[in-house]
């Protein structure tokens, strides 16, 4: 199968490699659409920082080059030992994090927070290949619901932003801020506005600004990245915000964060910067604000919501990911221009299987990308 290979720092080679063996409780999935994210671009750009070539993953066991891609679904091929439903054939999608379901933090129910957690595309084979063996436990099957190839793609992202809406605690009737309009903050304003919330856009980017629009949000602020954020912010609020969602991860738009939300509001930092911010905490202090974290997702409580909300959207998601690229042009018209800050769509896919790139499509159950 053709398999992009990551080996270390700007180097990514479209390699022929095996067709993985679905382990005992595994399935084979036949990979047409998958997602790639900063954090891909960033292990391309200067990594390996998660990705286990040199150092073995204590926890996945790999060890050497690995193919990337953790946002994907794809097509049932073969079952492994043990599996109990999904069809050949059956669209599913895939939450990609692996939880052991046993300790202390799995039997609370935080699986983003299993001792042994490790994600299928980060610390083992992925899914920028023609094929990728995936646990069950950590699949749904979205034809069900309504989802084709390029949709199953977009549910893990989706995930992410509904576990990062709810850690905020918004009310129905709430204002919120989204700052960033990127992979994860084009699907927050639309889990944020499907669930009935006032949401207020901002980005740098009018072109991300009318997708955000599009995707339900009440106003938008074109940022000036020479102005103070948080009056620019204020300007479009007619009430203040409940909760402001920092998903750009630059310290003065988390602390803008903070500044604009109302007192017992909330702040919830789903971006990651690379630095340490500062923040006044008298501020928050005396306003009794929060400032919340947000990690991942929960399949058992984050995924089947995403499904649906993916599902949902009348005519796909075209103008959030409107291609879908072919293994051979991962690196120049996907993971170099989101490097460079360059990158045109707020979502990149790929297809494995595509020999040239082709326009995405297969958002409903059926429709062949
Ligand atoms: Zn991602
Ligand atoms: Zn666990």
């Amino acid at each position: 199968m053709r398999a992009a290979v990551y080996h270390g720092s700007r180097d990514i080679r479209v390699e022929d490699l095996e067709v993985p063996d679905p382990g005992p409780g595994e399935l084979l999935i036949e990979v047409h659409s998958a997602g790639i994210c900063g954090t891909d671009a960033s292990e391309w750009s200067h990594g390996p920082k998660m990705f286990p070539i040199a150092a073995r993953s204590e926890r996945s066991g790999h060890l050497g080059p690995m193919v990337p891609g953790h946002e994907f679904g794809g097509r049932v091929a073969a079952r492994g030992k043990g599996v109990e439903g999904f069809p050949d054939g059956a669209v599913i999608a895939s939450g990609a994090g692996i939880s052991c379901g046993a300790c202390s933090t799995c039997t609370r129910g935080l699986t983003n927070f299993c001792e042994r957690y490790f994600t299928v595309g980060l610390q083992r084979n992925g899914a920028l290949a023609q094929y990728v063996a995936v646990p069950a436990s950590i699949c749904l099957q979205v034809d069900q619901h309504g989802l084709g190839d390029d949709a199953a793609a977009l549910v893990q992202p989706m995930s992410v932003a509904v576990h990062a809406l709810r850690q905020g605690s918004p009310q129905p009737g709430d204002t919120v801020v989204v700052i960033g309009i990127g992979g994860v903050g084009a699907f927050l304003v639309y889990a944020a506005a499907e669930m009935g919330l006032r949401v207020i856009a901002a980005d740098l980017a009018a072109e991300r600004l009318a997708i955000a629009e599009e995707l339900g949000a009440a106003a938008t602020v074109e940022v000036d990245r020479n102005q103070d954020l948080a009056p620019q912010l204020r300007s479009a609020l007619d009430s203040p915000a409940a909760v402001a969602y920092e998903v750009t991860g630059v310290a003065a738009a988390l602390r803008a964060a903070l500044a604009v939300v109302e007192p017992r509001g909330r702040a919830v930092a789903v971006g990651l910067g690379a630095e340490p911010v500062s923040i006044d905490v008298r501020s928050l202090t005396l306003r009794e604000v929060s400032l919340v974290g947000t990690n991942a997702h929960v399949f058992g409580a984050d995924f089947a919501e995403a499904a649906r909300l993916v599902g949902r959207r009348p005519g796909g998601w075209s103008d959030v990911a409107p291609v879908a690229l072919p293994l051979g042009e991962l690196v120049q018209g996907g993971l170099r221009p989101m490097v460079d800050g360059r990158a045109e769509r707020i979502k990149t896919l790929i297809d494995p299987w595509a020999t040239e790139l082709r326009r995405t499509g297969g958002w409903a159950a059926g429709s062949t990308p």
